[in-house]
């Protein structure tokens, strides 16, 4: 730890008078809290990054305004751009991101790393893909504003809650660390579940063969919601690993939640099957006779629901799966002894 050396001074966002840590780096004191600090935004405890103190200076520090909405921005409008978000998608992605990047820069890295990843897996075998199930799911591969919200929703009102928790001063010191450390779990679970659940299609669309349907048992059209296939199944638990490894690589959670974060992500990915093999709304096109997702399908017919739950499409259950995730992540990092 030669680049790290501690000060007796308080700390300057707190008045404690707890000894902390200064890096010889930037000389800067300001984001290296050594001690369980209410104003700190970092839940990663900085004496303890042998060797990447700079890494961590740069991840705990919480990004002005204008570089919050311009680095939101210019994501946003590339993602617009290049057709991976649609122009109501692209705003929503945005608002997620500002969001993100005011709680500091360890959870908008993440929000980029996340989304990257979501459409570079997206690109791969597109076409392949898009020809398997155009016929039956939703919607395309832009994503519009309801399917940013349905995926990034529960991720950006954690940040909201990250945001408002650092301006109270009324919390004791240990509630405002549980708040904070609960609020990045479930952030980091929720955006985890997301992402296991997308990858579970992209993969289990391109390589898993005929899916195999939990509520019928038996094997059903590639792109069924509900169904499983083996690709499918093991792409969730992969990407629910390096996407939580990732979230505390960019120091938004500690090396400790990993597993519990990874856990969470993929029981929320599996959730989405259950809800989408039961639950979902199932629509039937007559003129095709077949099984679609599409209220209006391909063929220009309407179709009419044959099953589920009337309006709890493919987005509400996609919420619910971020929801489990942060919900799961959450309560188990903070029954951790800390
Ligand atoms: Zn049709």
């Amino acid at each position: 730890m030669s680049n790290v050396r501690t000060t007796g001074e308080g700390c300057n966002r707190c008045d404690s008078q707890l000894p902390r840590f200064i890096s010889d780096h930037t000389n800067d004191t300001s984001h290296l809290v050594s001690h369980v600090c209410p104003r700190s935004l970092a839940i990663g405890d900085a004496p303890n990054f042998d060797g990447g103190t700079f890494v961590v200076v740069i991840f705990s520090v919480q990004p002005a305004m204008t570089t919050a909405v311009g680095v939101a921005g210019i994501i946003a409008l590339g993602a617009w751009r290049s057709k991976s978000l649609t122009q109501h998608g692209a705003c929503a992605a945005f608002a997620v991101g500002v969001l993100a990047m005011r709680v500091g820069w360890a959870w908008g890295a993440f929000l980029i790393a996340w989304f990257a990843l979501a459409a570079l897996i997206s690109r791969i075998g597109r076409r392949v893909k898009l020809a398997r199930m155009c016929s039956v799911v939703e919607k395309g591969a832009e994503r519009d504003a309801r399917q940013v919200l349905a995926n990034g929703g529960v991720f950006a009102l954690c940040a909201l809650q990250m945001l408002i928790v650092a301006q109270i001063d009324g919390f004791s010191i240990e509630t405002h660390r549980c708040l904070e450390i609960g609020a990045a779990a479930a952030a980091a679970g929720a955006l985890a579940a997301a992402g296991a659940d997308t990858w579970a299609t992209e993969f289990g669309t391109l390589i898993g063969g005929t899916p195999w349907s939990l509520r019928e048992r038996r094997r059903v059209a590639i792109g069924t919601s509900g169904a499983l296939s083996v690709a499918g199944s093991l792409a969730a638990i992969v990407g629910g690993i390096i996407l939580a490894t990732l979230a505390a690589i960019l120091h938004m959670i500690p090396f400790t939640a990993v597993p519990a974060v990874a856990l969470s992500a993929v029981l929320g990915a599996f959730t989405d099957s259950i809800l989408g093999a039961w639950w979902q709304e199932r629509r039937w096109c007559p003129q095709c006779v077949m099984n679609t997702e599409q209220v209006q399908h391909v063929c220009g017919m309407r179709t009419e629901r044959v099953g589920g739950v009337g309006s709890l499409d493919n987005d509400v259950v996609n919420f619910l799966c971020t929801l489990v995730g942060a919900g799961l992540a959450a309560a188990t990092v903070l029954s951790q002894p800390r």
